[in-house]
């Protein structure tokens, strides 16, 4: 390696290694932040509901930043490969069971319906990182929750993989809504970081943009692929693609 690229693989090591330290560095203020703001929003207010409210001000603004850190955090992980892979045997149904445990109550408050189903010929147990796959699909299911509308519906679906690399790949994780879609031309761009499918999303329905190229990331330490197919007005389909074992070597 010549002395220009040595320099280069250095600095980005460093700047690797100064957010994900930084990130961390943030974390430990805020967390007592919102520790304190949520149980002032809680106590007896003397001038009714106004401290209770500022209080639950500061502690929605510490929360949105809290997870910017994590993302970011995530991020510079993942760029200075300081994320580990933890490999256990996976039973799909109980992966599907947890996920909408999770996500019931904010399909509830938006009357959307969210089901699941396992194709017959699917096969159901297999072996990968759960924290990072079940990382991946809780990104899937909150875009498609916050992208579809009042009585909209979501069903996770697994089923065998039909592409090029099922040989490599068998097992497909698909989240399905009938929301707002994202144009053709928008799609590849969903993936870098910050990005959002229109400049306008940010302010319509908050969020950073990170999420999905944390997830790319992530499926690809996984041994995955992501497959996306969207049409505007109709929906979306986030699949994750994954092997029956990680090869490790
Ligand atoms: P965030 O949701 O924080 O903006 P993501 O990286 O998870 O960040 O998503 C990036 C963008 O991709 C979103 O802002 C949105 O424009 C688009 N997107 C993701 N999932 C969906 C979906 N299910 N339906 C429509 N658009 C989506």
């Amino acid at each position: 390696m010549n002395q220009r690229a040595k320099d280069l693989e250095d600095a980005n090591r460093y700047k690797s290694e100064f957010l994900a330290n930084m990130s961390h560095e943030l974390r430990t203020p805020l967390n007592s932040m919102l520790l304190l703001s949520s149980s002032l929003s809680k106590v007896k207010d003397i001038e009714p509901g106004k401290l209770n409210k500022q209080a639950s001000t500061i502690y929605d603004a510490g929360s949105s930043l809290l997870n910017l850190i994590n993302d970011i955090l995530d991020l510079s992980k993942i760029e200075a490969n300081l994320m580990t892979l933890n490999i256990e045997e996976i039973n799909i149904s109980s992966l599907l069971y947890e996920l909408k445990e999770l996500f019931m109550p904010q399909a509830d408050a938006k009357n959307i319906r969210l089901g699941s189903t396992i194709d017959a010929s699917a096969l159901i147990a297999f072996s990968s990182d759960k924290t990072k796959l079940t990382q991946v699909l809780r990104n899937f299911l909150s875009n498609a929750i916050k992208f579809t509308g009042n009585n909209g519906s979501i069903s996770i679906e697994v089923a065998p993989n039909t592409e090029e690399d099922k040989n490599l790949r068998p097992i497909v994780i698909s989240v399905i809504d009938n929301g707002i879609g994202i144009e053709e031309k928008n799609i590849g761009l969903v993936f870098e970081a910050f990005k959002q499918a229109d400049g306008g999303t940010s302010r319509q329905y908050g969020g950073t943009g990170l999420g999905l190229s944390i997830s790319k990331e992530l499926t690809s330490l996984l041994g995955g692929r992501i497959v996306v197919k969207s049409i505007v007005s109709e929906g979306s389909t986030f699949s994750i693609c994954l092997p029956i074992e990680i090869d490790t070597n």
